[in-house]
């Protein structure tokens, strides 16, 4: 299967870069929706509707939902690719539509995607939420686990930039886990059902990018969503797209996530799953916070008199001003960056630090400085 000329053919171009909303997807879900496969199946709390897609006529149940954290859209864009697929008339389309029965929940967290926080309007991480139950989205999501019956739930998150896949200084573009569904991380069944599948996506993705797959930390939590559906005996997929180099708008880790969730269903209607995948799913890459978006090297900093060589790190902020997502640079560590990269490095070559403020570089302060003579950084990139 040509992956790439897939995902191009199929690629929904009406939804780009980070911010994604429910009007930016509402008019691809009714377009698609010309077989009554649309539904809402609940309001946000602030009353925004919930919609889940559902497609196939296939034994095995697969349910998806993306943006459970509304700042992580990544997953959603490859959703709506890959629902483009299976909306179509190709024989790979009616290969999955035979076997599967897909119920996706696009956007569980809409007030979230509006506001580009993790949280919903309640600032509850509904990822915290799945024992409690408080939010009506948590509540949205358990109903549709329950009625649906699934063979296998998608998890489907963005990872911030900070990680990497292993300690060897390559960005975790695409991490996996296997949710735990006890405290002593045992392997059952179904746990096993799911460490198999990724063992499979992880053969396929390590073509394209290869030490670029990160499996996921797997640290018992049952108030998280996973570990709750993998407790209950459902096989547990937690996908986090995460960095590619300068990919910030997340286009190109949208395109390996289209490529992982093509490859899970062609893995799975083909009887293709390795039996025993335990050893290759732990030789993927442990998922590690070995990056900053930007590191500077070897710069002399004039402290009252006193000259040092250090290093500095900066961080992108995302903050949402005016519709738009603004990536705002901040610097977030001085000194201490043995073991760590940065997505961007600039070596000083021991040049002078100066700012507009005390000439020393300070925590939370904007990565807008200059080295002497005349080299000028702003937003944490050199202006040349
Ligand atoms: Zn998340």
């Amino acid at each position: 299967m040509d992956l790439e000329q897939l995902f191009n053919q199929y690629k929904v171009q009406s939804i780009q870069g980070r911010y994604i909303t429910l009007e930016n997807i509402e008019p691809i879900l009714i377009q698609f929706n010309t077989k009554d496969q649309l539904k809402i199946i609940g309001k946000s709390v602030l009353e925004k509707p919930i919609y889940s897609f559902q497609i196939g006529n296939g034994e095995t149940r697969i349910l998806l939902w993306s943006q459970m954290h509304g700042n992580e859209s990544t997953t959603t864009k490859a959703l709506f690719d890959f629902l483009n697929v299976v909306n179509g008339d190709s024989a790979l389309a009616k290969q999955f539509l035979d076997r599967f029965t897909f119920y996706c929940i696009p956007m569980l967290n809409p007030d979230g995607a509006k506001l580009y926080t993790r949280e919903n309007a309640n600032k509850v991480d509904l990822n915290r939420d799945s024992q409690d139950l408080s939010q009506p989205e948590s509540k949205v999501l358990r109903e549709a686990f329950e009625r649906f019956k699934p063979h296998y739930c998608y998890n489907l998150h963005d990872q911030r930039t900070i990680f990497g896949a292993g300690s060897q200084g390559k960005p975790a573009t695409l991490s996996f886990l296997a949710p735990a569904y006890n405290e002593k991380r045992e392997i059952n069944e179904s746990r096993l059902k799911a460490i198999n599948l990724i063992a499979g996506i992880n053969d396929v993705l390590q073509q394209y990018i290869p030490n670029q797959v990160g499996r996921f930390d797997d640290s018992f939590n049952i108030n998280c969503i996973g570990d709750t559906f993998q407790s209950l005996g459902v096989p547990t997929l937690l996908f986090e797209a995460g960095h590619f180099a300068n990919d910030y708008q997340r286009e190109e880790t949208r395109k390996y996530v289209f490529f992982a969730l093509i490859s899970s269903f062609a893995i799975l209607s083909e009887n293709d799953v390795v039996s025993n995948g335990i050893n290759k799913y732990l030789n993927i890459s442990q998922n590690k916070v070995v990056f900053y978006d930007f590191i500077y090297k070897n710069i002399k900093i004039n402290y009252d008199g006193i000259e040092i060589i250090t290093n500095f790190a900066a961080q992108y902020k995302e903050e949402l001003i005016e519709n738009q997502i603004c990536f705002n640079a901040y610097i977030v560590q001085i000194g201490k960056l043995e073991n760590y990269f940065g997505h961007i490095e600039y070596d000083a070559n021991k040049a002078l630090y100066q700012d507009n403020y005390d000439n020393f570089p300070k925590l939370n302060q904007k990565a807008d400085f200059y080295l002497v003579d005349n080299i000028k950084f702003v937003n944490g990139l050199m202006i040349k």
